[in-house]
């Protein structure tokens, strides 16, 4: 019977964020290994699974709608459908019972190793299989993930779960407590990736900077990966702001190799509010570590996540965090309308209360307010002198002239065509717009 199911073939789909689609090569890579085909035309495709997201609505909507989709392209038997991820552990029942949605098997985050099972087990007629326990333990440190990015920047999932409860986010529930890889095994990781060409790591956690193995700490681990041949630039995401020791950005400042850029999320500028969301900080503790981290690390580039119409927030509360997004300066914000998820705290405890009508008011408030600051920061670097680290083209828009990032992240449009991908190039910055810079290298 397994032997029928090998050599099937499979179309993968991944939604949200980077640590998903670092679960779609852990998921490749224990597929491929079992003989499955792995497949870019879906029309091909035996199997379709889709590795889910429920971070917000809109997410968990769009997988209802798709499965919806195929299985009206595909009737009801001609396809199996898979659901994985963060979906899969909070709707196991719900998309199970759903008849119309006809879900075949469903894996959580936790239970990719037994993929090869489930979907033998539910290849029997009519027959559903599922797993989605959550494990203390599991790091999948012993898979090498399948990769699909090519060129210049690699992901490492370097710790998973996390244990701060932000009542909020439902990720402590779909994926479970905190766990940290051991040092020896992410920088093996990162010296393979290094030898296959990569040329920049970025260091994944949903509260990297908490990473912990036995006595090794973050900064442990960024240092040793910089010390790899090959490696040029080393990236981290995302940070929680109450894990930042001195010595982490003493490390920053002084290790040329780690890239001077800190995704550091907000949340709220009000503190009634950071308090309801148990973000454990005030907005001076968060003002205040700004200003730290700018002392340390001058050129420093900050970004940051925003949640506006959090349950009870009033007008006044969030001109707070309007006035916190003055004083820290973000170079760029992510900004989010409050989404209530099934089963976290703020669910349970705070009903949704402020309108889509003010939510969408207050995040084009905000935009706007981002974005003039984010233009004004871009402006600023015209005429400066960057490492702008070459990277493919964007697929939709092939003709475009080369393009790169520099050590703050920043987008740079090149005046010319042909740069290697991977190399690094001085570039003197001649434009800027509130979405990318635009530079040119044979004038600096
Ligand atoms: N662990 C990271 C952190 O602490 O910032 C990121 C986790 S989450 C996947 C990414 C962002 O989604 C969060 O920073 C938050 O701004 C946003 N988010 C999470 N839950 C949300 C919700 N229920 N409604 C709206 N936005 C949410
Ligand atoms: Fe969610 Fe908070 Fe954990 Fe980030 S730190 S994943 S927002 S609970």
């Amino acid at each position: 019977m397994i032997n029928q199911i090998k050599q099937k073939k499979i179309f993968l789909e991944t939604y949200g964020c980077q640590m998903n689609e670092y679960d779609s090569q852990l998921v490749r890579a224990i597929l491929k290994k079992e003989n499955y085909e792995f497949v870019t035309d879906e029309r091909k495709a035996d199997i379709i699974m889709l590795n889910t997201c429920s971070v917000r609505e809109h997410a968990h909507r769009k997988v209802y709608g798709r499965v919806h989709h195929i299985r009206h392209a595909r009737g009801k038997d001609s396809v199996m459908i898979g659901i994985l991820g963060c979906m899969a552990t909070n709707l196991r029942k719900d998309l199970l019972e759903d008849r119309s949605l006809k879900i075949d098997f469903i894996a959580g985050p936790d239970s990719y190793k037994h993929l090869p099972q489930l979907i033998h087990e539910a290849s029997d007629e009519d027959r559903k299989s599922y797993d989605v326990t959550l494990s203390e333990f599991e790091t999948y440190s012993d898979i090498y993930p399948s990769r699909t990015e090519d060129g210049v920047n690699a992901w490492i999932a370097v710790m998973r779960g996390c244990n701060n409860f932000c009542t909020f986010c439902v990720v402590p529930y779909t994926r479970g407590r905190e766990r940290s890889r051991s040092p020896k095994n992410v920088v093996d990781e990162a010296r393979r990736l290094a030898v296959e060409g990569f040329k920049q790591i970025t260091l994944l956690g949903q509260n990297v900077n908490s990473y912990r193995y036995d006595n090794y700490d973050f900064a442990y681990l960024m240092d040793e990966v910089s010390k790899i041949d090959g490696i040029k630039r080393i990236r981290f995401t995302s940070p929680h702001p109450k894990d930042f020791p001195d010595r982490f950005l003493d490390l920053m400042a002084a290790n040329p190799k780690i890239c001077k850029h800190i995704h550091l999320p907000l949340q709220a500028g009000n503190n009634r509010i950071l308090d309801m969301m148990n973000r454990t900080y005030t907005s001076e503790d968060f003002v205040n570590l700004v200003d730290k981290i700018r002392t340390k690390i001058p050129n420093v580039a900050l970004t940051t996540d925003i949640i506006v119409g959090f349950p009870t927030e009033t007008d006044g509360e969030f001109e707070d965090t309007i006035q916190v997004v003055a004083q820290a300066a973000f170079d760029s914000a992510f900004t989010f309308k409050y989404s209530q998820r099934q089963g976290t705290i703020a669910s349970k405890e705070y009903p949704d209360d402020v309108s889509e009508a003010i939510k969408t008011e207050r995040i084009m408030c905000l935009n706007e307010i981002q974005k003039n600051i984010t233009l004004k920061k871009n402006q600023a670097h015209i005429g400066q002198v960057f490492d702008i680290l070459i990277e493919p083209i964007f697929q939709e828009k092939p003709s475009i002239n080369s393009v790169g990032r520099t050590d703050g992240n920043k987008l740079v449009i090149l005046s010319q065509n042909g740069y290697k991908i991977g190399d690094m190039i001085k570039t003197i910055i001649t434009g800027a717009t509130p979405h990318a810079l635009k530079g040119d290298p044979s004038i600096s």
